[in-house]
This record gives C-alpha cells, structure tokens and sequence, in this order.
C-alpha cells in the first residue's frame, strides 16, 4: 500500500506493537460514520540527549479529558500509554516526529447511542516536518477570516480533541485554501476571533500579547498555555479577552501557535499586510523560545521535555 505519509514500522493497537499495514478497521466502525474517535497531536523533538517528547503527559491528560466528555474508557492507563509512546518511538527509530494517540468506537451497532462499540487506542508516529510548508516559520502565512464559525458552546464541546469537530475544521480549512490563503482564522458564534483550522492565535496589540478567552469555542491548546508562560517571563505581558474581528488588522503583529504549526507568523489577513508583513520582533523571540526548548538547546525551565528513554539492554 503506497501512502502520502510517511510511514513507519511499528503501529500500538491496544498494547499489541502491529506492522503499518495491518492496522486497519472494518467499515462498519462507528467512528467512520459519527466521527466518534478522539485523539491528540504530539511531536517529539531531537535533542542533544535524544528524541523527547514536548509535554507527553500534558497531552495524554488532554487525552483522558476528552474520552471522559465522550463517556469513552480506553482500556489502558495513562502511564501505559505513556511507557508505550516511548516504546513506540524507540521501535520505530524516529529522533523527531509527531505522535498521534487515538481512541474510537469500533464495531458494535450503529445506533447513535455508541455505548454497544467498544473503544480501541492506537498509537502511530510518523516523521512530520513543517505543517504551514518549509518556509512557514521564517516567513509567515497568508490568513484569512472564514465565512464557516467554530461551533457555538452547547453544540461540540471545543475543549474535547474530538474526531468530529474537525469536520468543521475541513471546511474552515479547505476555504482557505480554495481562496488562497495558507490559513483560515475562524470567529465563534458572536462574531469574535476564535482560533486557526487547527491552532490556537495571538495577536501583539501595542506591545501585549492578546489571545482569545476560552469561550467553548476552541481548544485549550497546549502549545497556548506553552506561548503564554513563555512570555510571561520575558516580561511581555499577556491577556485572555474577547478579540474583535477588526483587531486583526489593529495588531502589530499575529501568530499561531499549535504543535504542528509550532509557532508560525501571521504576515497578512485577508490580504492585509500585518505590522510590516513579516514576523514581528515579539513573536520571533517567542518562536525561538518555544523550538529552543522543545529542541532542547535551551534549558527545559518548566520540565516540558520527556525524553524518551534508552532501550533496556537485553540480558544473556
Ligand atoms: N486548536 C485546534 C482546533 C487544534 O486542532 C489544535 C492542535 N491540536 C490547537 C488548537 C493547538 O493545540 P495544541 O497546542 O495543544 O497542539
């Protein structure tokens, strides 16, 4: 099987290691149909000490979180699917990448109530470089507001990292694209800013850095809470508030910040340059911050980085 992503040897299905390709599902799944599956983005880095994964723990939190919203129980404890991450990586020989932890309902009836399909927990990891494309990070992306809102609270939970909120994504998303963009920034059901197709955003008004409140409209992300210590002490001060649409174009300087995206300059918004069209001088230290650290060149302050531990030598 030929695939567009890059594959790897090893798969985690449910504590058993399997090759890539028999990792497969049957159609009658529930989640290919409701898009009942939850999941979380991880990306381990190469660091002078080895591969370490950016905030694991943090994640796979994130992780349980989500499945408790679902009702779902993942037949593992968090501190296996840890342990198994680390195995996972180690087998398949990767010193920087991107984990993806996910659990669906399998098959069982395809009623809506999904209590009959049983959970299955995978794990896969696979090299990912930049998600924006390979100048992303230098120069910045081209964004744009979307005509699609994230869903409105009371619709889908925004805080659960649920298979079927990125439906709403995809359109965001391939609007953008269609018009474009590399980006989209999507509004919450009152017409604020909310977050990117799959990243959280901050903007730099006269000299604080502004990030939407959650609101039930987006995800906490981690790589948000990572951007709001970060500068916190350097000093920049940092809100959570209610962004107006038409502050996009008030901002100095925008950013995204998200595992995948890591954090990516915003130059323009609806074809309006920001600041001056390139990455500003707040987002630049805090980008160099954030991949400093996960790369651990500079030292880990806040215990982000969990390296991925050496094999056991075998005994004889
Ligand atoms: N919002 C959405 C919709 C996302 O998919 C992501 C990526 N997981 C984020 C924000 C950023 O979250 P994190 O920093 O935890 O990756």
């Amino acid at each position: 099987m030929t695939s567009p992503i890059p594959t790897t040897e090893w798969i985690w299905n449910d504590g058993v290691f399997v090759p890539w390709d028999e990792a497969r599902v049957h159609v009658m799944t529930h989640a290919l149909h409701y898009g009942s599956s939850i999941f979380e983005g991880i990306r381990f880095y190469e660091t002078p000490e080895g591969p370490a994964v950016m905030r694991l723990t943090d994640h796979v939190k994130r992780f349980y979180t989500s499945c408790r919203i679902y009702k779902m129980a993942p037949a593992h404890t968090p501190e296996s699917l840890i342990e198994a991450s680390f195995e996972l990586i180690r087998r398949n020989g990767l010193s920087e990448g991107y984990l993806r932890p996910l659990a669906f309902r399998g098959v069982g009836a395809l009623g809506l109530n999904p209590a009959p399909s049983p959970v299955q927990t995978l794990l896969i990891c696979w090299p990912w470089g930049q998600y924006l494309g390979a100048e992303a990070l230098e120069r910045g992306v081209d964004a744009g507001v979307s005509s699609w809102f994230r869903p409105a609270p009371n619709t889908h939970p925004s805080l659960a990292k649920a298979g079927g909120n990125y439906i709403n994504s995809q359109l965001i998303k391939m609007e953008a694209l269609a018009n474009g963009f590399d980006e989209a920034i999507a509004l919450g059901v009152g017409g604020t800013v909310s977050e990117g197709s799959g990243q959280n955003i901050f903007l730099v008004v006269e000299g604080e850095l502004l990030t939407p409140a959650l609101d039930g409209t987006m995800l906490a992300g981690i790589t948000r809470d990572c951007v709001m210590r970060l500068a916190r002490d350097m000093g920049i001060p940092v809100r959570e508030c209610i962004i107006p649409r038409e502050m996009l174009h008030q901002a100095e300087e925008v950013f995204f910040a998200g595992t995948a995206s890591e954090v990516t300059p915003v130059r323009s918004v609806d074809r309006v340059p920001v600041g001056e069209g390139v990455a500003g001088p707040i987002t630049r230290r805090i980008q160099r911050a954030y991949l400093d650290t996960a790369r651990g060149v500079a030292p880990d302050r806040y215990g982000w980085l969990e390296r991925v531990p050496r094999a056991e030598p075998v005994a004889v």
